[in-house]
């Protein structure tokens, strides 16, 4: 197990991304993993107006989905890896799970 430099969070031995916080591990730094978060930012910045009344309906959707599924595992969107359910970020690539 290995834990994260930010967070303490314990994380898988291949995990790039603390499943936490986001927060780059070792071994993601020397795999040459680069953080999603800088053109994650820009897009967020262009889709908020859009995205705004999606997140409602989202997050009311979400709500009653982890109610029953709290444990069940999270396909990333980005790269398709099944993250725990508990977790926020992918520990593959770091994409924020939605
Ligand atoms: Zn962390
Ligand atoms: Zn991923």
């Amino acid at each position: 197990m290995v834990y994260c430099s930010k967070c303490a969070e314990e994380l898988p031995e291949k995990a790039y991304f603390c499943l936490k916080c986001g927060t780059r591990t070792q071994k993601g730094i020397e795999a040459g993993v680069s953080p999603p978060w800088n053109w994650e930012k820009q897009l967020a910045q262009i889709l908020s107006t859009v995205t705004k009344e999606m997140e409602k309906a989202v997050e009311s959707v979400r709500e009653s989905i982890s109610k029953s599924t709290q444990k069940a595992p999270v396909s990333c969107s980005s790269c398709g890896k099944k993250n725990l359910g508990s977790a926020k970020y992918c520990y593959k690539c770091g994409s924020e799970l939605k």
